[in-house]
């Protein structure tokens, strides 16, 4: 048992439908075989603890683990190549890398360095975009698992327009996904995700086959790309003679448990489809200003009642800090005008967190700091002179610093990261 001292924030009702952050200037988490056994004003819960090692975390700000639900492993590299297109950036940027992957010795390093940055920027939950390679999958779940990253992932399988060293077949694409559910899916942390790239580089045999896949593996995961960028979604429309979300709905695609990255140009009949079917999207915001893939319209996923969480997309995302993320999501909404849902710091908390947990199935477990959730939790503490130091010093108060935290934090002031109650950095 550990009893743990902190400024705590946390979203755990849904600042979209009225909730608000919860803020507790100095609370008391006491952690029982990595669960919240209690929570309460810190001088209550020692009271009736008062042999529990105390660890003080005084001085910054404990917020959730980091939920991110779109960052792409073999991209780790990739970050940074600034100036093209989706397309034309696949091509030259993120295909060549990603083909890179065949080497194992090669994946073994990347993934170790995708991990680490991960879990340095306070993300202890992440759907990964696997590789196209299946041993190059295993060692993202060997990474993963050893430092404790709780990890949905798969391999990546498409059959046509793209290198042709990273094409499959419906038929490997499936055996070679089953064997990896069987040696990872539930397993620890991990969990299997069904992963096809994009329709684009996917026949209907292809995705048939990915149907057959996630329909064998219970409880398994779906997770792929829509509608991010014009020229892609017209290709798409001319190869399925349907719309983007069709193509993956008329395989039995579209669930609770899928999760679509991007959704930059959706039609009102695709967003009332996700709602009905109950999937995520992804929002991933430096990605679509990076690639110049357009403003994501937010207002018309929350008419719809699209469920939303946010993803750094590694590598056209320009890089792993959700709070990044989070005040990426802002600016473009500040963009949109009339139009942009004005977002406040805690709906940018709460679509880093408890948003991304919901989609991903977790929210029973992680999320937020509530009594009966694993304590996954991150420590922000920045450097002392830091100008987040100073910020959150001379903050107004909670939802001011945590406005602070989403404007200025980086990995560089994430002190101290717990995934089920174990110390995974500091
Ligand atoms: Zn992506």
């Amino acid at each position: 048992m550990t009893l743990y001292r902190a400024q705590v924030l946390d979203t755990p009702d849904d600042p979209f439908r009225g909730g608000a952050l919860r803020a507790d200037a100095d609370a008391g988490l006491l952690v029982v075989d990595g669960m919240i056994a209690e929570r309460g004003p810190y001088a209550d819960v020692r009271r009736e603890h008062r042999d529990e090692t105390v660890v003080d975390l005084g001085g910054g700000l404990l917020l959730p683990g980091l939920v991110d639900t779109h960052v792409h492993y073999p991209q780790m590299r990739a970050i940074g190549a600034l100036g093209m297109p989706l397309l034309e950036w696949l091509d030259r940027c993120a295909l060549p890398e990603e083909a890179k992957l065949a080497d194992v010795g090669y994946a073994r390093e990347v993934a170790g360095e995708f991990v680490a940055s991960l879990v340095d920027s306070g993300t202890t939950t992440a759907l990964v975009f696997g590789s196209h390679f299946a041993p190059a999958v295993d060692v993202l779940f060997e990474r993963a698992g050893e430092r404790g990253l709780r990890v949905t992932c798969g391999l990546v399988v498409g059959d046509r327009l793209l290198r042709p060293e990273l094409h499959t077949t419906p038929q490997r694409a499936y055996d070679e996904g089953r064997e990896l559910a069987r040696r990872w899916h539930q397993r620890g942390r991990s969990r299997y995700a069904v992963t096809p790239r994009f329709s684009l580089s996917c026949t209907d045999e292809l995705l048939a086959a990915c149907a057959a896949l996630r329909d064998d593996i219970a409880g398994c995961w779906f997770t792929s790309h829509i509608n991010e960028n014009p020229a892609e979604i017209a290709k798409v429309q001319e190869l399925f003679g349907c719309g983007y979300l069709d193509s993956y709905d008329r395989h039995g695609l579209v669930g609770p448990r899928s999760v679509f990255a991007h959704n930059v140009h959706p039609s009102d009949a695709e967003l009332k489809l996700l709602a009905a079917k109950g999937a995520t999207v992804a929002h991933c915001p430096t990605s679509n200003a990076a690639l110049g893939s357009g403003l994501f319209p937010l207002d018309r996923h929350l008419a719809f009642g699209v469920h939303v969480a946010l993803g750094c997309d590694v590598g056209a995302g320009t890089g792993f800090c959700l709070f990044k993320e989070g005040l990426q999501a802002y600016f473009l909404q500040q963009l949109r005008g009339p139009e942009g849902v004005p977002l406040t710091a805690a709906h940018l908390l709460h679509l880093a967190t408890s948003a991304g947990a919901a989609g991903l199935g977790l929210r029973d477990q992680i999320g937020d700091l509530e009594v009966g959730k694993r304590f996954d939790a991150m420590w922000l503490d920045p450097r002392p002179g830091s100008p987040l130091a100073i910020g959150l010093r001379h903050a107004g108060g909670p939802d001011d610093a945590l406005a602070k935290a989403f404007a200025l934090a980086t990995a560089d002031d994430v002190r101290g990261v717990w995934i089920d109650g174990e110390r995974v950095k500091g």
